[in-house]
């Protein structure tokens, strides 16, 4: 049995943001609501200094998928909604969720209150309200006046809202959210159980996202660890992420 785990190399991240939008489309996220940002594949990022010397510097951030999950450990539901699959991944059945935001409030990583503490990335949201899909598509004018398409005009000619349901095929979710449940990233598993790496590895022109077996001494992201001292964020919260 594998243990996946992704290194991202800081030295080659040129902070374009594909991964973030290869997410956001694969995964169907939402727009941002009640302020929470909905991005799986999100950034940290910081401006230090005082104009003209200023420097910008953005790291991506995403689920840890820690092995002492605290999001699992706080779940109350039976059996739980925030589980781990046996190959490490933290998966979230909506099925089970009773939507107590335990998890939210459990996980280091997560904003315990975005409009407070100015939270810049989310890595477990909530849905408040039931949303399809994103707004854009209910828009009516076009981007480039006389140019383009409106979002609306796309959606009426497709014949549905792209970027449309994503076609999950696990046994354990759904991909397609419910209101009042909680959604986060899934490392993809409905692509990694297929073989493919996750929508943000493929995405990333500068291939700064590697993904793969822990526990295979052979792969990619194995070899990376091995070969430069890596970190991991917030390794003192203790959920072995
Ligand atoms: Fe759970 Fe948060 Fe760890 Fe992800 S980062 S596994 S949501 S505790
Ligand atoms: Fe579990 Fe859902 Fe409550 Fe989170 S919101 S702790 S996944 S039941």
């Amino acid at each position: 049995m594998a243990r996946y785990g992704m290194v991202i190399d800081l030295q080659k991240c040129v902070g374009c943001g594909a991964c973030a939008i290869a997410c956001k489309a694969g995964n169907n996220t939402p727009d941002s609501q009640d302020g929470q940002t909905f991005n799986w594949a999100d950034f940290e990022t910081t401006t230090t200094g005082t104009f003209p010397n200023v420097e910008y510097d953005t790291k991506p951030v995403l689920c840890n998928h820690c092995t002492k999950a605290a999001c699992v450990e706080a779940c109350p539901a039976k059996p739980k909604a925030m589980f781990k699959s046996p190959d490490g991944i933290t998966l979230h059945n909506d099925e089970r969720c009773i939507g107590c935001r335990r998890c939210q409030k459990a996980c280091p990583y997560s904003a315990k209150d975005a409009k407070k503490e100015k939270a810049q990335y989310s890595v477990i949201s909530y849905n408040s309200r039931l949303h399809s899909a994103h707004r854009k598509f209910e828009d009516g004018s076009e981007l480039i006046r006389g140019c383009t398409a409106s979002g609306k005009e796309i959606s009426k000619a497709v014949g549905s809202t792209p970027p449309h349901k994503t076609d999950y095929s696990h046994p354990d979710y759904e991909s397609v959210r419910r209101k009042k449940v909680v959604e986060k990233c899934v490392f993809c598993a409905h692509r990694v159980a297929n073989k493919l790496d996750p929508e943000c590895v493929v995405a990333c022109p500068a291939n700064a996202r590697i993904f793969g077996d822990l526990d295979d001494a052979g792969s990619e992201a194995s070899k990376l660890l091995k070969k430069h001292k890596g970190t991991r964020l917030k390794d003192e919260a203790g959920t072995d992420p």
